[in-house]
């Protein structure tokens, strides 16, 4: 029988693709999610067991029928924006609804759990690149509700018996090179989607929010990170805690900062469309330049990214919009589980 990893969230955009990928590990993904973000026809590898983190009866109950091995805990709300305007929702969902998939853990004795944190734990960053020891000050609350994630779990690990990973994402983005996962996010606010929309004819143009930064070209440096590379991460996570490893927290990116006009070059040369863009002002919250110092994920997980580079991340996630790339093949990376892992 292949070991029950229980995915919260796993109907979600990254939640997806880590089941697809566990799923060619020899894992049995079992999927949490109440389906308000995340879609159905992304839940294919696995059962489906639709129900909110924060109701604690499903949940054990679903632990209870599928004894898994460890929780991969994707399930929460992720718009920076709207956290500001619904803060209750987003206490609720990813600190309440955490704490309660924490407890079920606890109960079960399921002693390993991967956390998806964020970079926007870190606020504007004093110094870069961001490492995992850099001063996490968010601004705000969605990055405030990350931040006291990790908190909780670190404190529940060390009271009772528990490990983690908590894993920091950078900007993910792209698709699965197999087209069989994408990103859809509704509404769709994330820049690469969009320029792609824009380039595609869907929307009319992009909009980049300011140009007067203090960057080479004056708009926002971000660190983009495929979401197969990120799914990629969650599997040498739960190996590396199942091997007998240490809890980690780790940043999950690239190291290499790029800007939004890059990104629009990336994706004119890609799909040979050229992407209708207006500068608006500065959007609020937003830091000039993020980007990872990813050598943690590379000493404690040997996480390398293979997929991140502007131009594949572009190729993947084209074809979702109607989009046609120069052609080429995309090597789909193996993961499998190592011998001494094996149950
Ligand atoms: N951005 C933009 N236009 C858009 C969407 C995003 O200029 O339509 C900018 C945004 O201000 C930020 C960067 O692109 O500087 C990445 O934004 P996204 O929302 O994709 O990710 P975030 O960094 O907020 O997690």
């Amino acid at each position: 029988r292949r070991p029950a990893i229980l995915v919260t969230g796993g109907a979600g955009y990254i939640g997806s693709h880590t089941c697809k990928l566990l799923s060619a590990a020899g894992y049995l993904p079992v999927v949490f999610d109440n389906l308000s973000r995340g879609n159905e026809r992304s839940v294919a590898w696995g059962p489906l067991v639709v129900g909110n983190i924060r109701d604690r009866t499903v949940l054990q109950q679903a632990i209870r029928t599928y004894q898994p091995k460890a929780i991969i805990h994707f399930a929460a709300l992720a718009y920076v924006g709207e956290s500001v305007h619904e803060p209750a929702e987003y206490y609720s969902t990813n600190v309440s609804g955490t704490i309660a998939v924490l407890d079920a853990a606890r109960a079960s004795s399921i002693e390993n759990i991967i956390f998806s944190s964020s970079c926007a734990t870190y606020g504007v960053p004093e110094t870069l690149p961001i490492r995992e020891t850099s001063a996490q000050n968010p601004i705000s609350p969605y990055g405030r509700t990350k931040l006291m994630g990790e908190q909780i779990i670190r404190d529940y690990a060390s009271a009772y018996g528990m490990k983690y990973a908590i894993l920091r994402y950078f900007n993910a983005c792209g698709a699965d090179p197999e087209g069989e996962l994408g990103e859809w996010h509704t509404p769709e606010t994330h820049l690469i989607p969009r320029v792609l929309m824009a380039a595609s004819g869907m929307i009319d143009e992009i909009e980049i929010f300011g140009a007067d930064y203090d960057t080479s070209d004056g708009t926002c440096v971000r660190d983009y990170i495929h979401v197969i590379d990120l799914a990629r991460a969650h599997l040498r996570a739960l190996m590396h805690l199942e091997a007998g490893g240490e809890s980690l927290s780790v940043n999950l990116g690239t190291g290499h900062g790029v800007s939004i006009k890059e990104i629009l070059q990336a994706v004119t040369r890609m799909t040979s469309k050229s992407v209708p863009a207006v500068f608006r002002p500065r959007r609020p919250g937003d830091p000039a330049e993020l980007y990872a110092d990813p050598a943690g994920a590379r000493e404690h997980l040997g996480f390398m990214p293979e997929l991140s580079d502007i131009d594949t991340i572009v190729r993947t996630a084209a074809p979702f919009f109607g989009l046609e790339t120069a052609a080429s093949t995309i090597p789909m990376p193996t993961a499998k589980r190592s011998r001494s892992t094996a149950p």
